[in-house]
Parts: C-alpha cells; structure tokens; sequence
C-alpha cells in the first residue's frame, strides 16, 4: 500500500476524472491521498471532495502562491480572527490531517516578510490544534529553519524536498520529513538524489505533488497521483531497497507524522 502524501486532487486537471482517478490509483496500490490547502476560498470544497472518496484527506493552509490573491481579499491574514476561526473549524473535520501547505518561495515575487509572517501565523496555529504541518519552501532554507527555530514543538514535512544530505538532516533533526517527489526521476537532480539515497527511511515520505511535477518522461503533460508508485520504484532502485520495503516504511512513516490518517 502507499499513501500519496502531498496531491492537488481538487484543481482543474482531475474536475470531471477523480472517480476514475481514484479508481486507477486504488488498482495500482495508492490507497491514501492527502490534498494541501492553498487558499481560504478552496477550503470549503476540500471536506465535499474527502467524503465523496474513501481515503482522501485534506490540509488547510495558505501556499505562497496564493498570497498575493489572498491578501487581495483580507489584509493582514497573520491578524485577522475571521480566518483564525475558519481554520480553528476547519481542523475539526475528521479528514483534515494537517496544516498547510504554507510557506517561503523566493522564486515568487511577493514580499518575503509577508510571506515569513504568514507562515508563522501557520506555525502558531499548527502548535495550537497539535497538528502537523506541510511546508513548502523554495530557495529559502535558512528563512524557513530560522522560522522553525521558534516553534520547537511543531512536526511536519518539507514537500517535494530538494537540497543537499546536510540540509535535510538539519530538518530531520527537527522532527520534519522529507517529501520525495518525481525530483528524483531526473538524473540531473544529482544533489536531491543523494540527499535522498542517505537520509534513514524513517524520514522520507512519498507524494506525487499532481498535477504539477512531472516525472521524467512525462514532461509536458499532467502530472497523476497514479504515478505514485514509479517514484516509490525509482526511490527503491535510488537506495538498493526492494520495492515492499520502501511502500511499508513510506506508509507507516505518513501514519505516524499524520496521526489522524
Ligand atoms: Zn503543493
């Protein structure tokens, strides 16, 4: 059995599919998805979407990329006791597992203090409600460690992780997995690769990040949570593990971070 850990199963590209979907990665040995949250205005399809299919969990958070449009609508997210209580209501459902996905992406225009501010909004709330959350982070893994430095309590997974062996040990020593995604499909990605190959299989989590992240020779169309089990192959070969090793520890590694999955 594996459990795609990090999937965006609400957007566009699976709207008139996800019961075949579905159906397809259930054939192929995916029984559990989680589906992050990414902006205040899709939390509420996200219960419809999880009850409508047996395990299918959900997130709420804020991505990064969806900041700009929030704040559009709210100033102020990290102040505002209208989405503070929507999140708070929110987790109460039994399907929502975590926090998030939230975050830093320097790849993004948006103001990085803003963006600091809101994830430690994220931060707090996780500590709160004693969930876990799901980070995102690009290009700024010293602002997102520094962040973390202050929530010692908080648990949860660097998403499709990529960086070196030492960066990851330095989330691992904080009680945070490693999301392995179609990254590692690619040859070229020789840093994440090896971060991967040596980091203890009690840290690594598996996700497909669908319908974005293509695995190598897919590019160009629609990334599938079906596609889970090339990546748990590709880590398998990646480590010298057989194919059973890596979807138990992957398994048992996701129940264990998120405890109501
Ligand atoms: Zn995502």
């Amino acid at each position: 059995m594996f459990i795609d850990t990090h999937c965006h199963f609400d957007f566009k590209a699976f709207a008139k599919k996800q019961i075949e979907c579905w159906r397809e990665c259930n054939q192929k040995g995916v029984f559990k998805l989680i589906i992050p949250g990414v902006s205040t205005k899709q939390w509420s399809v996200l219960p419809d979407i999880a009850e409508a299919h047996s395990g299918i969990y959900f997130a709420l958070g804020i991505h990064p990329w969806w900041l700009e449009e929030q704040i559009g609508a709210h100033q102020n997210i990290d102040n505002s006791p209208e989405i503070g209580q929507q999140i708070r209501n929110g987790v109460q459902h039994h399907r929502c597992v975590a926090i998030g996905e939230c975050g830093l992406d320097k790849a993004k225009n948006s103001s990085l203090e803003q963006q600091i501010n809101v994830l430690n909004w994220h931060l707090t709330c996780a500590e709160e409600l004693g969930l876990p959350v799901i980070l995102h982070c690009v290009k700024a893994h010293n602002e997102m460690l520094a962040c973390l430095n202050e929530f010692q309590t908080v648990v949860g997974v660097v998403h499709a992780f990529s960086g070196s062996y030492e960066m990851a040990m330095e989330y691992w020593r904080r009680g945070f997995y490693i999301g392995v995604g179609g990254t590692i499909t690619y040859e070229r990605a020789k840093k994440t690769r090896d971060a991967i190959r040596r980091m203890p299989l009690e840290s690594l989590l598996l996700e497909t990040d669908a319908p974005d992240m293509p695995l190598q020779g897919r590019q160009g169309a629609p990334n599938s949570p079906e596609y889970l089990v090339d990546i748990a192959e590709c880590l398998a070969d990646l480590r010298g593990d057989s194919l059973d090793t890596i979807a138990k520890a992957t398994t048992e590694n996701a129940h264990t971070l998120f405890t109501k999955l």
